[in-house]
């Protein structure tokens, strides 16, 4: 067992955690859970873990990362603890954990922090735009105030610390969980069917589907298209499809201009199930329409804002140059767009952005060792 941390409590409340410690330990939040099984035991012990301060136990389990914050459990807490946003906040507190430069941190705890940090990476990703295109009137004028160079290589020396500290966050989750789980969990499945099961649940958010499934829930008489699971997969399988039209747009050189190339309607469609997916999740956020939406911090604000104003602009570029309207407002929104997009790349090791490469491999470990147990 690791060492207890007096502290740890009112750590993870920075991270967006209730007064948690207002648990009676009566078990609702875990028999309520449409997610959890014999195997994996939560929120109720994960709440025990905080209360005393077993930093170690909780970044080395996976079981954070099975929950979807579907809030089942906080609407049925009989003490308005939190176990949903408690859980959230140990995730956000483990993705700063795994993560070597401490910017997460920083990040996650500090608003005004977040805020600046957001504005000057703006500023810098509009600077290296320019230096792609050295002979543009603007680009030669702001150069003669910074030096072509010094842009060009603080631009690239970013996006090498974000993709060095995604690998490095990937591989102290990596090491983490194996130190757990292996030692518990003798019992295992094939790498390749826990692969493939981890797939498929990204594929058809089979688990997430199963959350909130209680008789007088909020989401049972909604039609599927409008429930927290599908939104989540119109969202993800949105900015995949985008990342993916956007590569092919750049291997095979400018197609952008014929909408029915195959990459444009690969991007379109994506694009369609990003705004989908962002717009609805605003709006319940917005509207709090179940307790799982009742506390929204500024960073997850921002990254659902970026996301929307990414897909939103794409879409306007993508009918300007269908009807090769060449304005002056066109240029600005590419400007716009391309800005956002790359700082939902960056932001991608430093946020709760980072969750899209945490969470599977969470799963993985779950298929791979748990699973067949229950
Ligand atoms: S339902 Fe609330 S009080 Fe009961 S164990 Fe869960 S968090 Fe604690
Ligand atoms: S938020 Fe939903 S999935 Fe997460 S622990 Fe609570 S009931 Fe389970």
């Amino acid at each position: 067992m690791s060492k207890i941390d007096p502290e740890f409590a009112s750590e993870i409340k920075k991270y967006g955690a209730r007064d948690f410690s207002a648990c009676f330990n009566c078990g609702n939040c875990t028999a309520v859970c449409g997610l959890t099984d014999k195997s994996v035991n939560y929120p109720r012990m994960f709440l025990r873990y905080g209360m005393l301060g077993l930093q170690e136990e909780i970044l080395q389990s996976k079981e954070i990362w099975l929950c979807y914050s579907c809030g089942e459990c906080s609407e049925t807490c009989p003490r308005q603890a939190g176990p949903g946003d408690y859980m959230a906040a140990l995730r956000r507190y483990a993705i700063a954990s795994y993560e070597p430069t401490g910017l997460t941190k920083l990040i996650f705890k500090s608003n005004p922090a977040f805020i600046l940090f957001t504005i000057f990476l703006s500023v810098l990703l509009g600077f290296f735009l320019f230096t792609l295109k050295p002979d543009h009137e603007v680009s030669r004028w702001l150069f003669t105030i910074i030096p072509y160079a010094v842009i060009h290589n603080i631009g690239l020396i970013i996006f090498g610390v974000t993709g060095i500290s995604v690998i490095w966050g990937l591989l102290t989750m990596f090491l983490k969980l194996s130190k757990d789980t292996v030692k518990k969990d003798k019992s295992k499945s094939n790498f390749w069917k826990s692969l493939k099961e981890v797939m498929n649940e990204l594929a058809t958010m089979k688990r997430y589907k199963t959350c909130d499934k209680e008789e007088d829930s909020y989401w049972q008489s909604k039609p599927a298209a409008v429930q927290p699971w599908f939104v989540h997969w119109s969202i993800m399988w949105g900015f995949i499809g985008l990342l993916v039209a956007t590569v092919l747009d750049f291997m095979v050189k400018d197609p952008a201009t014929d909408i029915w190339w195959p990459s444009r309607i690969l991007g379109t469609i994506a694009g369609l199930f990003l705004i989908y997916g962002t717009t609805l999740a605003v709006t319940y956020h917005m509207t709090r329409v179940t307790k799982a939406y009742d506390k929204t911090r500024l960073a997850d604000w921002m990254f659902l804002f970026f996301l929307w104003i990414a897909g939103i602009t794409g879409f306007w570029l993508e009918i300007s140059v269908a009807f090769q309207a060449d304005y002056l407002t066109n240029h600005i929104i590419f400007l716009i767009h391309t800005i956002i997009s790359m700082e939902l790349v960056l932001l991608f090791a430093f946020s709760k952005f980072a969750h899209a490469v945490y969470r599977p491999l969470a799963l993985f470990f779950y298929f791979k060792y748990n699973k067949d147990k229950n």
